[in-house]
Parts: structure tokens; sequence; C-alpha cells
């Protein structure tokens, strides 16, 4: 049989997300269960009064359990803010373990000083700690049978080595009905929780995702870059801090668009322009490291930053993706083959040294667009890098100088040009 609870390997990419979610959610149900927990050791204490005083160490096991459970209650707001979530799952799962090992001894040593109605009520008190314990450990199917084991069986015991009596069999039979009852609950609750939280991230990740090639998007793009763009600044702000020589990283932003791609369309049909898209992502991904970032900027053009470059603007990245596009042949859903050719422009974040912040990320993207351009108007099937120049104005003067004449931006000092 399957392993309800074993990822299949196209989910297995979630599982540290998984995990994440389960724990937060443990934590986050537990304050209930733990205020009932303070609330029915008052009760159980009234209940054990007179057991406590034919046998006073009976006293003594409850007031421990009463620290362990204030104890329990104090770790869960200081394990919280543990940021793995294996370490908070194993600190719940040592609390909840030591909190049913306190119930069990409690229902150990008082047992043999109790009479049947006592016992009952003790059991029915213990049951609805149980109840509200169990419901909120759901989510991790674990932790609840590492608490319910030790505390049910030893319920299970005492009424079984109780008073015996027909009330006493009922009891223990009724007990055995509430166990088998409540497993089924906490294992479809976990079941159920696990199903949502997949969904859910399965949904993120399609939002990020572009449907035909399953690149990422302009959106998964945009939120990389906002803490990308940040990091790699921060790196430049703390290579001028003699305190700091952590040498400044930069990234390599590449724009590329596939040549005569409507002739395609036009040519072939639709699915075959489609064909085509597939096999340059497949390419772009190929030829990418894996921490880079490959995305369809929209309809025939793909954006691919490179990370941890090392000031040097990606031209061997580029070259590489443009002669692997141009040596493929491109198979068609006819099964024909045809040559396809794109042209690539690129720059490199930040875009001064010395100004680091000069222009942004999103203005990098319009720099290497400029490339691109400067590309197809020189022939198409080439890659152009544009560089700072020796002169420094404002990014917008930068920016406003390309679009209107790459050359005049060049003959100007703002721009070089890196073939
Ligand atoms: P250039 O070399 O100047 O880039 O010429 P081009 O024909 O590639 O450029 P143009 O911008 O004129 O054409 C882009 C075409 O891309 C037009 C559009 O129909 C096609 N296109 C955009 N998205 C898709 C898509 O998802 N699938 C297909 N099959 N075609 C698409
Ligand atoms: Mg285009
Ligand atoms: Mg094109």
């Amino acid at each position: 049989m399957r392993n309800p609870f074993h990822l299949p390997p196209e989910q297995a990419h979630f599982a540290p997300e998984l995990e994440r979610a389960i724990v937060d959610e443990l934590y986050k149900r537990a304050w209930a269960a733990f205020a009932a927990l303070l609330l029915v050791l008052a009760v159980t204490a009234s209940v054990l009064k007179e057991a406590i005083h034919r046998h006073p160490p009976i006293g003594r096991v409850l007031l421990l359990m009463a620290i362990v459970t204030l104890l329990r209650t104090l770790s869960l707001v200081l394990l919280r803010n543990i940021p793995s979530p294996r370490l908070r799952l194993w600190g719940f799962i040592i609390g909840s373990t030591l909190i049913a090992l306190g119930f069990a001894d409690l229902n150990i040593t008082s047992y043999p000083n109790l009479e049947l109605p006592e016992l009952a009520l003790l059991v029915i008190i213990d049951a609805g700690i149980c109840s509200g314990a169990l419901m909120s450990m759901g989510s991790s199917f674990l932790t609840y049978l590492l608490y319910a084991v030790p505390n049910i069986c030893s319920m299970a015991l005492m009424v079984a080595l109780g008073p015996s009596s027909r009330w006493s069999q009922h009891l223990l039979l009724l007990l055995c009905i509430y166990v088998a009852a409540l497993s089924l609950l906490a294992f479809q609750i976990a079941l159920a929780y696990r199903r949502e939280v997949l969904l859910r991230l399965e949904m993120e990740e399609m939002a990020l995702r572009d449907n035909l090639t399953q690149l990422r998007n302009r959106r998964a793009l945009l939120e990389f870059m906002s803490m990308e763009a940040e990091q790699v600044l921060r790196t430049w702000r703390l290579t001028s801090d003699p305190a700091h020589p952590k040498t400044a990283t930069s990234l390599g932003i590449l724009m590329l668009d596939i040549d005569h791609f409507k002739a395609v369309n036009d040519t072939y049909g639709h699915a075959a322009g489609d064909a085509v898209l597939k096999q340059i992502a497949a390419i772009l991904t190929e030829t990418a490291r894996k921490p880079d970032m490959v995305v369809r900027w929209g309809g025939e053009e793909f954006v691919v930053v490179a990370r941890d470059t090392d000031r040097k603007p990606p031209s061997r990245l580029a070259e590489r993706i443009r002669e692997r596009v141009e040596q493929h042949a491109f198979s068609l859903p006819s099964g024909q083959t045809i040559p396809i050719t794109c042209s690539i422009g690129y720059s490199v974040f930040p875009f001064d040294e010395k100004y680091s912040a000069l222009l942004s990320w999103e203005q990098i993207i319009s720099v290497a667009d400029s490339g691109m351009y400067f590309a197809k108007t020189h022939g198409r099937n080439r890659s152009v890098g544009l560089v700072a120049g020796t002169r420094i104005q404002g990014g917008s003067d930068i920016l406003n100088s390309l679009e209107q004449s790459l050359e005049q931006a060049r003959a100007e000092g703002l721009v070089s040009l890196v073939e």
C-alpha cells in the first residue's frame, strides 16, 4: 500500500515548505490545547483529592505535571522563533511526549487509590484533555501518535487494573472506541491539511510559471529580483567598508529575442511556433547554471539573470546561448526541422562600479533591450553587451540617450559596447 504521507517525485521539491506549514500550524493550534490542559489539571486535582489524601505522592506527581505543562507553554513561545522547522518539530514532539508521560504517571500512580466513580470521572476528564490536545496535533500525525500512545495506554491500563466490575469493562470498551475514532479523525486532519498545503503551493508555483514553456514568468522575476538586487547592492556597500573585505557580486542580465519568429508562425503555423518556444526554453535552461533565473519575458522574448558574475559582462554566456540556438535543429510537430537564430542584448547589474545604485535592475533590463535592438538592426544572430561608459550621468539621462540613439550614447561616452 502506498504511504499517504510520501510525496510523489513531482511534488518532492515542496517538502521543506510543507514541513514548515505543518509545524507552523501545529504551533498556531497548540495554544487552545494548552490553555485547556491547564484548566483541566485543576479539575483533575479536585477529582483526585481523595486519592491525594490517601496517597500523598499523587499530589507530587500532579504538581510535577503542572510544572511540565507550564514549561511546555513557555517553550512554545520560545521555540516558535527558531527558524528551522525540523528543530521546532522536535521541540514540539519532546514537549508533548513529556506531557503524555506525565499523565500516564499520574494515572498509574492514582488508580489503586480510586473508587470506581472517581476512576470513571478521571478517565472522562483525561479523555477530554486528549481530545483537545490530539485535535490540535492533527496536522502532524507523528506528534499525535507520540502523545496518544503513552497517555491513552495508561488510561486503558488503569481501567483494566482498576476495581473490577461490569462498568469498568464497559469503560474500557468505550475508551477503545474513542481512541480508534480519535486516531481516524487525526489521521484525516493530517491528510486533509497536507493536501490543502500542497494545493496552495502548487497554485502559487503555477502563478509564477509560464504555461507553455514552464519557465518562470515576469512576476517570478519581480519577486526574485526584489530580493536579489538588494542583496547584490549590499555586497557593494560592504566592499566599500574596510571592515568587510567581501568581494562584491554582480548579476548578468540578458535579453533574448527570436529572429523572424513571426515568419515561423506564418509559414508553419502557431503550433510550430509553440514548439520552437519550448525548445528555446530548454536550451536556455540547459545553458544557464542552476542558480540562474530563466524567464519568459513575453511572446518570443526571454530574460536570463546570471548570478554571481564577477563584474564581467556575461558575454560568454550570451555567445554560448546564441551558438546553441543557431546549431540546434528545431523540430516541428509536422516532423520537419528548421534552423532558428536569436539576437541577444546584455548588461550587468550594478551598471557602474562606483555608483552601484545608478540604474535599477529594471533599468538594466531596458539597457539589455537596447543592446538586443542594436543586434536586430545590425544583422541579427548576434549578441551585444552594453556597459557603463567613461562619462557618468544620471540614470534617466543614460536611458533617454539610449532610447534616442545607441550610437550617440556611445559617442557621448555614456555606454560602451561589448561584442
Ligand atoms: P524580429 O526578428 O524583428 O524579432 O522579428 P519577429 O518576427 O520575431 O518579431 P515580431 O515581434 O514581429 O513577432 C513576434 C511574434 O511572436 C508575433 C506573435 O504572433 C508571436 N508570438 C508571441 N507569443 C507567441 C506564442 O506564445 N506562441 C506563438 N506560436 N507565437 C507567439
Ligand atoms: Mg519581440
Ligand atoms: Mg523576434
